[in-house]
């Protein structure tokens, strides 16, 4: 296991700017009360794909980086069974290395677009869900408030019965920036480990 009190925040292709980059390393530090000290940025160059494979690009980001890393792609992650979570976002397992894609955040084919804010907020959100799972919290089926009386990050839901874009407006838009008690107890003892 790595040393999760530091995170690096890798942007795989040129999907957004350091500077927005930094706002959502910042946000992370904020929610995670000290569990996570300090972020790094770095740059992963990725050729222009709509689609890529999960654990191949987790893996790539491991080898280059290693530890605990977040690595923001916009092309769609295809899963196989190694690598956990969804469509959105997920982690490859047995490493620290989680992935969160853009691409269906922005619900693509949905006819009004949605604001570059909004997506942040979301990418942020599906961030620190997957962050969530490397200091080893699981999911809430049943949607639990976290300590600003939003949904808990880990709040899962279920998925079969939204669809994709309710799902992401009832689920991930409804969660907040701060974990539930339970969440917080299990990310202190983790951190003692
Ligand atoms: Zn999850
Ligand atoms: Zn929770």
């Amino acid at each position: 296991m790595s040393n999760l009190s530091e995170l690096c925040l890798v942007r795989v292709g040129d999907v957004m700017t350091f500077t927005t980059l930094k706002k959502i390393g910042e946000s992370i530090l904020n929610s995670f009360d000290g569990a996570i000290s300090r972020y790094s940025l770095a740059h992963h160059d990725a050729p222009v794909y709509s689609r890529i494979d999960a654990t191949l690009l987790a893996l790539l980001l491991d080898e280059q980086f290693g530890g605990h890393v977040l690595g923001i792609t916009d092309a769609d992650l295809i899963c196989k069974d190694d690598f956990f979570d969804s469509i959105f976002a997920g982690k490859l397992t047995k490493s620290d290395v989680a992935l969160v894609s853009l691409r269906r955040l922005e619900m693509p084919g949905f006819t009004s677009k949605i604001d570059r804010e909004t997506l942040m907020q979301r990418l942020t959100k599906a961030s620190l869900h997957e962050i969530g799972h490397n200091f080893g919290l699981d999911h809430h089926y049943s949607l639990r408030k976290g300590g600003d009386g939003q949904l808990c990050p880990m709040s899962k839901g279920n998925y079969n019965k939204y669809g994709e874009v309710s799902y992401i407006r009832a689920i991930i838009d409804g969660r907040g920036y701060r974990f539930c008690n339970e969440c917080y107890e299990s990310i202190k003892l983790r951190n003692i480990d």
